[in-house]
């Protein structure tokens, strides 16, 4: 298995996890570009969102409630956050398994 997040996931490659339930699993991105920005990753791989099927619906959700969890416990909730998915190369997607950035912790500029 070569992909990176999946290695995560299944504990061969080291990460920062901040978070995990038999669904989910949140870390914190390597490269921060904001004082909080981790990443929430659905356990099984599916690539971007471009994959993602209808009997999946509630493992999407599952991301969501995850990075409400993740606002709160970095106590974002109320100063803000964005949540972002990049999808294929002109979003800038670098790693081909489905994952949700959380960015916040500052005031942050709209491109
Ligand atoms: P994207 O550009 O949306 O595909 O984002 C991929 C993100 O994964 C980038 O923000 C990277 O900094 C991050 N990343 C890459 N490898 C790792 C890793 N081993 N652990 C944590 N974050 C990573
Ligand atoms: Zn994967």
């Amino acid at each position: 298995m070569d992909c990176i997040f999946c290695q995560i996931v299944n504990k061969k490659r080291k990460a920062e996890i901040i978070f995990e339930n038999n669904k989910v699993m949140v870390f914190e991105d390597i490269k921060p570009i904001a004082p909080v920005h981790l990443l929430i990753v659905p356990k099984e791989h599916i690539a971007s969102i471009n994959d993602i099927t209808s009997d999946q619906k509630e493992l999407i959700g599952e991301l969501f409630l995850a990075a409400k969890k993740m606002a709160g416990k970095k106590k974002i909730k109320q100063s803000g956050y964005r949540l972002i998915f990049n999808i294929g190369p002109d979003a800038g997607q670098t790693v081909d398994h489905l994952h949700l950035h959380l960015i916040g912790g500052k005031k942050l500029l709209w491109a």
